[in-house]
């Protein structure tokens, strides 16, 4: 702990985290040594527990590594890690994609298709209720709390699940289907950071951004976007994360920048050009344009470093 502090102080770590029992239960076995794997018999043997029987979900491919089981929803997982070598494929598709995401579409594509929204949370979010108003009932700590407990735990797992699988299925289509997938530069951290603000500032509209704040991070535009990034990476193509400035506002017909384009949440209209389009397919068309910019600029080392402030990569790509 003495360590966590004073790498906390000195700048190098975040705040050290208190580690509760139940919270990312895991262990990993570090040495290949350790471990033997029979994958012809899918079973595996791990010290202090022997030969254990497993589901594979995969062929194991290279040679193993290192070995983490953890613990999800009353189920044990097995990953294992191996080192192998990878020709660096050839992405066979060739056409560029611009992509907006929101709320009342999940992602909307520079061509006017979108994806509508899972909001996976709000369908569990009756089930969820239901399960904790139990859990409150029973004595803490009691067996039939911790009963109460693992039927919650069963349902955050179910809604952590079908928000995986949807955006897995998403991202797998498009970075097959496509060469070059532009998204905006978003910090999704900082839109769903509490709205309640500080004394000096107490936040405005602090129940509504709160229900935005659920909505988004049910959305998991940052896992979705994680996923574009590696999977483009197998499949050969290229991910660009753009900046995210004005996207809404450029008329991409005219370059034209205001806010009174933009009449309602979902209509676009350009007040010098007249030129008419939903909103969010607006966004996405920008998106793209600035992607080609950036490529033109050739500077697409900068899509892969997290570090880089928006800021600096605007300077770069419009001056
Ligand atoms: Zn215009």
């Amino acid at each position: 702990m003495d360590r966590a502090f004073k790498n906390f102080f000195a700048g190098r770590a975040g705040f050290p985290r208190f580690r509760k029992q139940g919270r990312g239960d895991s262990f990993r076995y570090p040495d290949s040594q350790q471990f033997k794997l029979d994958q012809g018999n899918s079973r595996i043997f791990l010290p202090k527990l022997g030969w254990l029987h497993y589901r594979n979900s995969r062929k194991i491919l290279g040679e193993p590594r290192n070995v983490t089981v953890s613990n999800r929803g009353g189920k044990s997982f097995i990953s294992i890690q191996t080192l192998r070598d990878v020709e660096k494929p050839k992405s066979t598709a060739t056409t560029a994609i611009g992509i907006d995401v929101g709320i009342a579409r999940f992602a909307t594509m520079n061509d006017g298709s979108y994806i509508a929204p899972l909001n996976s949370f709000k369908k569990h979010q009756v089930a969820l209720v239901k399960y904790q108003r139990r859990m409150s009932h029973k004595v803490k700590f009691s067996n039939n709390w911790k009963k109460a407990k693992a039927d919650v735990q069963k349902v955050h797992t179910k809604i952590t699940n079908a928000r995986k699988d949807y955006l897995h299925k998403i991202s797998t289509t498009l970075s097959k289907n496509h060469a070059l997938v532009c998204v905006e530069n978003l910090q999704v951290s900082n839109m769903s950071r509490s709205a309640a603000g500080t004394i000096e500032q107490p936040g405005k509209m602090v129940r509504q951004k709160a229900g935005l704040n659920r909505s988004i991070l049910d959305q998991g535009w940052g896992m979705f976007r994680t996923q574009l990034e590696y999977k483009l990476e197998w499949s050969g193509g290229m991910f660009l994360a753009v900046p995210p400035q004005n996207t809404s506002r450029t008329c991409p017909h005219c370059d034209h920048v205001s806010q009174d384009n933009r009449k309602t949440q979902s209509q676009f209209e350009c007040v010098s050009c007249g030129y008419k389009n939903n909103a969010d397919v607006v966004g996405a068309m920008n998106i793209l344009e600035r992607g080609y910019r950036l490529l033109a600029c050739g500077d697409v080392v900068l899509s892969h470093s997290k570090k880089q402030e928006p800021a600096e990569v605007s300077q770069l790509a419009f001056s």
